[in-house]
């Protein structure tokens, strides 16, 4: 009963029953604490800084919208306040606490080895404002990185400063656009699949263009009949992610490039997944135009609580002069220039303009060319071949009890898609998903893609052992039982963490932004 589990923890000893009869004076469980909001622990005679008293000021000179009584700020101590986010954070779990399923997210584990990388002065400590010449290794880092990356894509140029996926995307219809609008061909209309991430239709829509949705067959997959009676001379691209967020891999893409390219437009790939198939495809070979790359989950960045990312875009050789600036070029001489607006004139006349301030994020740059160089070529091969086969490996342990769309047509690709199809009456995904915390894991990816029914996104990664995969398979094993037996613990799960089932919609609708007025 105690044995240590192939997770490498000891079970907790069962003593559920008896937790629930034991009192403490403070209220708070073992180490487990309960915590309050800043603003409840907080009061205004309190501060960790201490401010220079203030007189001699005419508040009317400030104008009518001065604030006339004191800042609605919760006053806390230093250490008050380090102890607070501390005990919060023990509350998070993190890829470096277990299996982390999130699908479409991968969630890997970061090597350590990047981090002492990035946080090397020579990269850590640059200023974007220093003389060219004061940082040419962190340009050169930058430099090779981008020689990598068109490399692995097969693609002709790199625009290195999109901060995100989604930035990426914008970059990628920004090269589109310039592209269609030097032929003096503005088009209006972008096609996306019905099983797109949510960011594709909102990058489309943001870029000033309509949107339209690409049905998908009953095979998951982009349904290429449909979309090439789509095509036509208001279509300025497609954006098509692969492999697809429902897990597989989109082979038609080439015969959807050149149709696309045909009817005079471009094709945007969605390249978030391409953890799947780095070493193995080259994006550039089957017809895609722009394709960004996410840093920060195909080569390391722990990027759990929203960032920072880096979503450089590769591009064909049709687009790439239209990539923003700045960028870097080496020269004859070996050195790294920076090719800013004012050398545009001569050597990029055509770029769209700029995506951010300065080169980007070096803090993901350095940690992608550390683990790309640690890696090498053909570990990264490795790598997509370890995703998919662990990826594989959840689907045919699971796709007896569970409900897997997908399944019978073959492999997945890098994750592993279930449905609720088969639940009791009244049971759903969302009773599983939170049944995995009472199991001491992080949910899967719910409702997500919305091509399928009580969708459930399983991304195991590359990382995971057998044996933890096991031991996640047989938590899954016992909740799908559960869930279809109607388990009615199950319908109110969790138990066992700091919180019990919230109100979604509730926190969603009435967020409460502001605790108490002052
Ligand atoms: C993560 C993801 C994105 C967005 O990337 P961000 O870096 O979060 O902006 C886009 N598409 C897919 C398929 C993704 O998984």
């Amino acid at each position: 009963m105690n044995e240590i589990n192939p997770s490498g923890w000891r079970p907790a000893m069962n003593t559920t029953s008896i937790v629930q009869e034991i009192e403490t004076f403070t209220g708070n469980r073992a180490l487990q604490l309960e915590e309050a909001l800043l603003f409840e622990i907080g009061s205004p005679d309190r501060s960790g800084v201490d401010f220079d008293e203030v007189t001699d000021i005419d508040l009317s000179a400030l104008g009518p919208n001065a604030r006339k009584g004191a800042p609605n700020l919760p006053g806390l101590s230093e250490p008050e306040t380090v102890r607070h986010y501390t005990r919060l954070s023990r509350q998070n779990y993190a890829i470096d606490l277990g299996v982390f399923p999130l699908g479409s997210c991968t969630m890997k584990h970061n090597p350590r080895l990047d981090e002492k990388v990035a946080r090397m002065p020579g990269f850590a400590d640059v200023h974007p404002l220093q003389p060219v010449q004061s940082v040419q290794g962190a340009l050169s880092a930058i430099n090779e990185l981008a020689v990598w990356l068109v490399k692995l894509t097969g693609m002709h140029g790199v625009a290195m400063t999109p901060k995100a996926g989604a930035h990426g995307e914008l970059c990628g219809l920004l090269c589109i656009r310039a592209a269609l609008e030097a032929k003096g061909d503005p088009r209006e209309v972008i096609l996306v699949p019905e099983s797109a991430h949510g960011t594709n239709p909102a990058t489309a829509a943001f870029a000033g263009y309509r949107v339209e949705n690409i049905p998908a067959t009953a095979d998951g997959r982009v349904d290429v009949t449909a979309l090439t009676a789509r095509l036509g001379p208001d279509v300025a691209g497609v954006m098509i992610t692969n492999p697809n967020t429902c897990g597989l891999f989109e082979r038609d893409l080439k015969v959807i490039a050149d149709a696309v390219h045909a009817a005079g437009g471009y094709v945007y790939c969605d390249g978030a997944n391409f953890n799947a198939i780095v070493g193995r495809v080259r994006p550039g070979d089957l017809g895609v135009d722009a394709m960004h790359i996410n840093l920060h989950k195909t080569f390391s960045t722990p990027h759990g609580g929203g960032g920072p990312g880096s979503g450089p875009v590769v591009l064909s050789e049709a687009l790439a002069p239209y990539g923003p600036l700045p960028f870097t070029a080496r020269q004859a001489d070996g050195s790294i220039k920076l090719i800013e607006e004012e050398d545009a004139y001569l050597e990029h006349p055509h770029a769209f303009g700029r995506m951010c301030a300065f080169h980007g994020q070096m803090g993901m740059y350095t940690r992608a060319l550390a683990y790309i160089l640690s890696h090498g070529a053909d570990g990264l091969r490795q790598v997509s071949g370890d995703a998919v086969l662990n990826a594989n490996y959840v689907l045919r342990s699971l796709d007896d009890v569970l409900d897997a769309p997908f399944g019978p047509a073959g492999h997945c690709m890098h994750e592993a898609l279930f449905s609720d199809d088969g639940f009791a009456e009244g049971f759903s995904t969302l009773d599983l998903a939170k049944g995995l915390i009472d199991e001491g894991y992080h949910p899967m990816t719910v409702y997500f893609p919305l091509v399928v029914h009580g969708a459930m996104l399983v991304e195991p990664t590359e990382t995971e052992s057998k044996a933890g995969l096991d031991q996640f398979i047989g938590a899954m094993r016992s909740l799908a039982e559960r869930a279809k037996a109607g388990d009615e613990m199950l319908k109110s799960a969790p138990h066992l963490a700091p919180r019990r089932r919230l109100d979604e919609t509730l926190a969603a609708r009435k967020p409460k932004l502001v605790y108490k007025e002052v």
